[in-house]
């Protein structure tokens, strides 16, 4: 009998303390990366009364970037304010003075945000769920491949490691402190894929950084892999790399003389150029987080 209570007893014990360990476990990402961020010094996501996220301290932007098939995204409509993520094309007259310049134009092929990520490394949250037949696996090869081919170009210790997760989403309203890249529909046509970066890009340097970034694999096109299918698909390395360099703080390059960078703004299928960083792509990430 004593035996059976002991047992009971221990039971009690362990189930307590895994279920401690698993409360522990279950800290909101938006906290964790509240209480990084305060051990940083640096931005951080709260939790708003309401349930909502708002950024501490105030003044968070956003900025969405539409990644689009030649041809797409052409629509105009001249109110003197570039609504890139309405599908305003970058060489409408609205969005000829926006701030995708050089700061330091020692090359035409490398563009800002504005700003750059001061926590590092970068975790990031890798959603698998496609209605493509790509397995898990090659989804998140193709990702971090993606993510590895800018780290490889600088000492910085850019990216972390990834988590898997089927319920991700793209907070195009308010972020939640978690990057994740995903599939899913965008409302207009020809968009490849779509990047929503939150941060600061204003102000002194110093002030400056990126919080989140979100990226959308739009379902506009069949995914898979231009290297090694034997049917015309949309890489999902290469558009995966050129959208972590946004998540980086690269800008999109528009000018044809830039045409075989990773961030070169258009791109099509059967196209795999992106997946190596060129010239304009390596000088951007260097003069962001340094050399090798
Ligand atoms: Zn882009």
């Amino acid at each position: 009998m004593k035996k059976v209570i002991l047992g009971i007893f221990v039971a009690v014990m362990v189930f307590s303390l895994s279920g401690v360990a698993g409360a522990w476990k279950l800290i909101p990402t938006a906290d964790q990366a509240k209480e990084k961020a305060k051990a940083d010094k640096s931005l951080a996501i709260e939790k708003g009364e309401k349930g909502d996220f708002i950024l501490s301290p105030p003044g968070l932007k956003k900025v969405v970037l539409i990644h689009y098939k030649k041809g797409f995204g052409g629509f105009c409509n001249n109110n003197g304010v570039c609504e890139k993520d309405l599908g305003e094309n970058p060489s409408c007259a609205d969005c000829s003075n926006v701030k995708d310049k050089p700061e330091d134009p020692t090359s035409t092929c490398s563009a800002f945000l504005g700003a750059k990520w001061t926590n590092l490394p970068i975790d990031y949250v890798i959603d698998p769920d496609n209605s493509y037949g790509l397995t898990e696996e090659f989804v998140a090869n193709a990702m971090v491949l993606g993510a590895e081919e800018w780290d490889s170009y600088t000492n910085a210790d850019l990216f972390g490691g990834y988590t898997i997760d089927y319920n991700s989403s793209w907070d195009g309203s308010a972020p939640d402190g978690r990057n994740e890249l995903l599939f899913g529909d965008y409302q207009q046509d020809g968009v490849i894929a779509v990047t929503v970066i939150w941060g600061y890009f204003k102000g002194k340097p110093s002030n400056r950084g990126i919080v989140e970034f979100d990226i959308l694999f739009d379902n506009d096109f069949i995914w898979g892999d231009s290297l090694n299918s034997s049917s015309t698909v949309m890489d999902l390395q290469n558009i995966a790399t050129h959208e972590f360099g946004h998540g980086v703080g690269l800008a999109d390059l528009y000018d044809t003389v830039c045409v075989e960078e990773t961030m070169y703004g258009y791109s099509n299928y059967g196209d795999i150029e992106k997946r190596t960083l060129n010239a304009g792509d390596i000088e951007g990430i260097q003069q962001l987080y340094g050399g090798i």
